[in-house]
């Protein structure tokens, strides 16, 4: 079989991490370009990689702001800040990434006719008003407030991946992420499951905001990367597609489960919602597993405790 020449963006992040592993395991004919520039990622996630696949890994440490030449053929593009308190600290910055890097980015899978996934996100309805989310609601966004940056940078993502593919029948691929979760994520970066798991551990007071009673569905990171695989090498899908997993809890409950699975005595501590933080978040798979034959199957349960075992494995 040809050998494939793939580039992932953002490789040394949460997810790109898991990715590039995955794409070493499961075909040793494949070659593997990890692009970054440690904005949020780390050298930690991917030290191993170097190891153990000295001829079929190549790490190149680039910002996607730049434009870049390399002769590949297919591109994972998930280069961007993923969390609130990481993508609204230089706000400019994530509006860039998201343009000039998704420009640059399909810039070169058109030199190189290369089929190209974008990494979008359930941001993209913003504050929703239809529930659950299926692709073709267009979302409730406010492009004039602290999330704008990285909601608005995404749908003009999209739109760039709408129009190379219409004006130039480049091959594209749109994964609609849900909450991910899973060993790698990035301890400080404020989201929600490291947070409360970080805060169980060590005893501290778990950081709530609001009452709790918004919702977000959880998807560990394993289920998620099959997703992608699979939407890269289903043929004929140029369009948007939601992955994660439809399992709907309150933020509340996830405190709750959290508690639980760590034997914790922390207390909640109820502080202020962020503005415009979405009140309900849950994805329609319909299409995913009608598509891609697709859907989750590792429960929270199983995935918080390998989180746990995780966050406490890098615990000084
Ligand atoms: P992450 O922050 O761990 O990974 C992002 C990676 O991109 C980091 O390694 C970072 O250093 C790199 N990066 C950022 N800006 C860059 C630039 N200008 N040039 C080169 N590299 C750059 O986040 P993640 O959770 O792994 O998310 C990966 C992708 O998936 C992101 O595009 C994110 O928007 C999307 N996504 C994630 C989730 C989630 O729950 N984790 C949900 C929806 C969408
Ligand atoms: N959240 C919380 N405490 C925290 C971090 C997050 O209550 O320490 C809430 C946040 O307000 C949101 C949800 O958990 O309602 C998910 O937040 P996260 O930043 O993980 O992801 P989001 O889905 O908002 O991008």
């Amino acid at each position: 079989m040809q050998q494939k020449r793939i580039l992932v963006t953002g490789g040394a992040g949460f997810i790109g991490s898991h990715l590039c592993e995955q794409l070493l395991k499961q075909n040793t004919n494949d070659f593997v370009y990890c692009l970054d520039n440690f904005y949020t990622g780390q050298k930690t996630n991917i030290s191993h990689l170097d190891q153990s696949y000295p001829n079929r890994f190549e790490f190149l440490n680039h910002d996607v702001i730049e434009p870049i030449t390399l002769d590949i053929t297919h591109i994972y593009h998930l280069a961007c800040p993923a969390s609130p308190v990481h993508y609204q600290k230089d706000p400019l910055y994530t509006m860039k990434t998201s343009f000039l890097g998704g420009l640059n980015i399909l810039e070169l899978a058109k030199k190189s006719a290369a089929r190209v996934l974008f990494a979008s996100t359930s941001e993209v309805y913003g504050d929703p008003k239809v529930h659950p989310q299926t692709e073709n609601y267009f979302g409730n966004v406010n492009s004039f407030g602290p999330r704008a940056c990285y909601d608005e940078g995404k749908r003009a993502t999209e739109t760039l991946m709408y129009d190379f593919h219409h004006q130039y029948g480049l091959d594209i691929r749109i994964a609609r992420i849900f909450n991910t979760y899973g060993p790698k994520m990035n301890q400080n970066d404020g989201r929600v499951v490291s947070n409360f798991i970080t805060q169980a551990l060590s005893e501290k007071s778990i950081t709530l905001y609001g009452d709790g009673s918004q919702t977000r569905s959880f998807c560990y990171v394993d289920d998620l990367v099959d997703g992608l695989v699979k939407l890269m090498d289903t043929p004929d899908l140029h369009f948007p597609i939601n992955l994660g997993n439809p399992v709907e809890l309150s933020i509340k409950q996830i405190a709750e489960l959290i508690l639980n699975l760590t034997k914790s005595q922390s207390e909640l501590n109820y502080l202020v919602l962020p503005q415009d933080d979405p009140l309900l978040r849950c994805p329609d798979i319909t299409l995913a597993q009608n598509k891609l034959n697709w859907h989750p199957k590792i429960s929270l349960e199983v995935g918080l405790q390998k989180t746990i075992d995780y966050f406490k494995s890098i615990r000084i």
